[in-house]
């Protein structure tokens, strides 16, 4: 730290994001991106001409995005904001309505404790269940903001919509934020909720169902006044947040549903599968809704399994936090990674056995 730094974010510890290493090329299974490319119309849009026209800026409106998503969800393009990732749309929401707090379980996204630090909004963590389910009667009239990942990060288990219209009809006087990163692969999404409650605001990505984590696009959905506030937070920090290249990539991956329906569809199929051959092999697997696995065995602890699987090429997600620390979080990729996955881990099993017993 410089002694220039100021001093209010001294304390500041900031998110760890997954590796993305670059030394050779590993089985990616570590930080939730798709393992199929975008639409066939994506590639075709992020074209010459619009390479040529880096030259402008881009729409700080973000028009024909707002447009599309609007069709896309039946709400108004008013109803739309768009950010440089969802992690834009969470920053900016923290700043615009946690004033009073925010609350959010104690497992779940590891950048929101860093989202209220940063802004200096006092973080009420709440904890899980014992079966790592959230306990929606901590958030029932919390008298603050309050952030909810469903499907949650990293246990991937799901919140019911009834069980948000009450967290949401509870707090009338703050803002109920559902981060819906992984609702594509499985979930059903409160989008229609937001028609309801002019508290609720809906934060998606298409980082994760849309293959496009490299473009850096999210967006959030709500009440009129809750998107206005965040155009104010957004006109205040960075008018031209998202690039022309990445609105464009984004219009026509809103334009290809089926396509994105059917990878969505496959990515389910390849986390039943290992879902189904980690458990034949003893694994505890939560019952996840979205696109990864988190997952134990009494018979590799948590970090050592993390390590051998890099040593053999493929990476997933660990996280030191003593109460997941025997976990990993694996992201679902291909038919044939995953059964490369299974294939690696049975080959670890083996020389736990001869090795006589956990290691
Ligand atoms: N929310 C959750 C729960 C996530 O896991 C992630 C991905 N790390 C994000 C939001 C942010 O994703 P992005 O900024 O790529 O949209």
């Amino acid at each position: 730290m410089s002694r220039f730094f100021n001093s209010c974010y001294s304390q500041l510890e900031p998110y760890t994001p997954g590796e993305q290493p670059q030394d050779k090329k590993y089985i990616k299974l570590n930080t939730n991106e798709s393992p199929f490319p975008p639409a066939p119309g994506v590639i075709a849009a992020v074209n010459k001409q619009e390479a040529e026209n880096l030259r402008l800026y881009s729409d700080p409106e973000l028009k024909p995005l707002k447009k599309a998503l609007a069709e896309a969800y039946h709400v108004e393009p008013a109803n739309v904001f768009v950010s440089n990732g969802s992690d834009e749309a969470l920053n900016f929401a923290f700043m615009a309505f946690g004033e009073d707090g925010i609350a959010y379980p104690d497992i779940s996204y590891g950048f929101y404790k860093v989202f209220a630090a940063v802004n200096h909004i006092a973080s009420d963590v709440k904890p899980l269940q014992a079966d790592f389910r959230i306990r929606p009667e901590d958030y029932k009239g919390v008298g603050k903001a309050v952030v909810i990942a469903n499907p949650n990060a990293p246990t991937g288990l799901l919140l019911s919509l009834k069980e948000i219209s009450d967290i949401a009809a509870s707090n009338p006087e703050h803002v109920v934020i559902i981060d819906e990163a992984y609702i594509d692969f499985g979930g059903e999404s409160a989008v229609e909720l937001t028609k309801t409650y002019d508290n609720l605001l809906v934060v998606q990505t298409f980082s994760k169902s849309r293959a496009l984590a490299g473009a850096r696009v999210g967006y959030a959905i709500g009440n009129k006044a809750l998107i206005q506030d965040l155009e104010t937070i957004k006109f205040s920090t960075n008018p031209y947040n998202v690039n022309r290249i990445s609105m464009a990539a984004a219009v026509a991956a809103v334009q290809d549903p089926e396509y994105y329906v059917h990878c969505s569809q496959e990515i389910i199929r390849n986390r039943e599968y290992t879902t189904i051959e980690l458990r034949k092999l003893g694994f505890f697997v939560l019952d996840s809704y979205s696109n990864f696995v988190f997952a134990r065995t009494d018979r590799i602890n948590g970090r050592k399994l993390y390590l051998d699987l890099k040593d053999r090429g493929i990476l997933v997600r660990h996280f030191d936090d003593p109460k997941i620390c025997e976990f990993n979080r694996i992201t679902i990729g291909t038919r044939q990674q995953m059964e490369t996955l299974i294939e690696t881990i049975k080959e670890l099993l083996e020389l736990t056995t001869t090795a006589g017993g956990k290691v």
